[in-house]
């Protein structure tokens, strides 16, 4: 059974079929033309002798018409001469009265017989026909004998030649043919052969160093410049290595930073602890103290844990969103209404600007931890006094949520690098103020997600402003 489908794989190969239509293109014209040659002589052959045997036919009618033959078939002259042609063409000629009596055969079988066919009978009414049987091998004419003034049809002079002589030179011929046929196909073969060799050759190439490659014994980029398909393939592979390794390596990154991200609030922790346990006699506030920043380090861990969920749920690729046709106002004031507390805490005034009330189709889960993490960070890097502004606008095809605040800003450097996983500007006060990094990650996911777009414009020591475009639509 595997040797079965072995071999039906090996039928569709690009190989075989060059060879195979390569052969047939090299036979199939060959044949045709043998074929083609050889009817054309046949048919001009038999052209030929027709026309001889009309002119000799027509000749010796005249003579048998004005020698009276017709009503004395005896005489010697004419009687030899019939016979010699008959022998000429190796064939055999009747004379037909006005009775359609067979007044004639040079066979002499069948003198005194009436013959009623159509041939004789047209050519009683003035006609020349000629036929050739390629069956039976014989070229026959019929032709009326006319009384020499020309007036009356007094008999008809049949004739019919053996074509064999024809058929004996093409079959020469074609032995000629088939031989020249068989060198062709010999040729041909060996083309077909080579050339079904050079043209896959590339791919077979192209094949051998994938097969390096996965086998790790080499780890260059592929090169097949032998023809112009396999040199786009292979650039088209590259780039697909290209891509899996930067993927690979971040995925790496990632693995990395959460086993660091997760590791510091455990080795804090641990510090704690084993402080307190090395101390005897510990003070009840020196222990509540420590407990306290045990408990923060929990909070922390198990924030990055929260977010690395939600990141990871953006991330997957078939993720669904729970898509809704819901108000953007009000989700925003569900927003800001959560945040104030915080920013009240941290003496920032919050405002939201709707220009126009907007209905969309989002998923209000996804968005609304997206368009959070930005006020909460627009928060979280101000300074007293600051201020947070919301604005809400929409056209025919997008709705735009602004998030601006005069805050801490962003350093020209790292505003290509926000959204990345565990980016940080200031590791240490962003670790202070309970931030993981994945604030910015998850909210760009989410955008993503619904089709849109998100950009930062920021100012150091001034402000920051990160603009968010969403399809009113959602695009599935
Ligand atoms: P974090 O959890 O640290 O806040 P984010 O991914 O939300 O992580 O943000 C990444 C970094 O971008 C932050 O650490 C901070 O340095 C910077 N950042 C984000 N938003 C602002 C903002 N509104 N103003 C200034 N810096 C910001």
């Amino acid at each position: 059974m595997a040797k079965k489908k072995f071999s039906l794989r090996r039928l569709k190969s690009i190989k075989l079929k060059v060879f195979v239509l390569l052969l047939v293109f090299s036979i199939v014209p060959m044949v045709v033309l043998r074929y083609g040659i050889l009817r054309t002589f046949e048919n001009k052959e038999v052209e030929r002798r027709m026309i001889e045997l009309n002119s000799q036919s027509k000749l010796m009618s005249t003579q048998i018409a004005s020698s009276g033959y017709i009503e004395d078939p005896t005489k010697e002259v004419i009687n030899a001469e019939l016979l010699q042609l008959s022998n000429i063409y190796d064939g055999r000629i009747m004379i037909v009265d006005h009775s359609y009596t067979i007044i004639k055969d040079t066979y002499q079988m069948d003198e005194g017989k009436i013959i009623t066919s159509t041939e004789v009978v047209t050519s009683f009414q003035g006609e020349v026909n000629s036929h050739y049987d390629r069956k039976f091998e014989y070229i026959e004419m019929t032709m009326p004998i006319i009384n020499p003034d020309g007036q009356e049809i007094i008999g008809v002079f049949i004739i019919s030649v053996s074509s064999e002589s024809i058929l004996n030179e093409e079959s020469f011929y074609a032995a000629q043919a088939d031989l020249i046929t068989i060198i062709v196909a010999i040729v041909g073969f060996c083309l077909a052969l080579f050339f079904s060799q050079v043209l896959v050759h590339p791919l077979t190439k192209l094949r051998h160093q994938l097969n390096e490659r996965k086998n790790g014994l080499k780890d260059e980029e592929l090169h097949v410049k032998e023809s112009f398909e396999t040199e786009v393939l292979c650039e088209e592979i590259n780039g697909l290595f290209k891509n899996m390794k930067a993927l690979d390596e971040s995925r790496q990154e990632f693995v990395s930073n959460v086993s660091h991200e997760l590791k510091t609030p455990i080795t804090s922790m641990k510090v704690l602890a084993d402080s307190l346990l090395s101390q005897e006699d510990t003070p009840a506030e020196l222990y509540r103290e420590f407990m306290q920043d045990i408990a923060e380090e929990i909070d922390r861990e198990s924030k990055i844990i929260s977010d690395l969920l939600s990141l990871v749920k953006m991330d997957k690729q078939n993720a669904t969103l729970q898509i809704e046709k819901i108000s953007i106002n009000e989700l925003l004031e569900v927003i800001m209404k959560r945040i104030k507390p915080i920013a009240e805490k941290a003496e920032v005034d919050l405002v939201l600007e709707s220009f126009r009330p907007v209905t969309a189709e989002v998923d209000e889960v996804k968005l609304s931890l997206a368009i959070s993490n930005l006020v909460e960070n627009a928060v979280k890097y101000n300074k007293e006094g600051g201020f947070v502004k919301v604005t809400l606008n929409a056209d025919h095809q997008y709705f735009y949520i602004d998030v601006e605040d005069n805050g801490m800003g962003i350093p020209e450097e790292s505003l290509d690098h926000v959204f990345e996983r565990f980016y940080r500007v200031d590791k240490s006060h962003s670790r202070e103020i309970g931030g993981t990094g994945l604030g910015l990650a998850i909210t760009k996911s989410s955008i993503v997600m619904h089709k849109g777009a998100i950009k930062v414009a920021s100012e150091l020591g001034r402000g920051t402003t990160f603009s968010v475009r969403i399809p009113l639509n959602y695009i599935a």
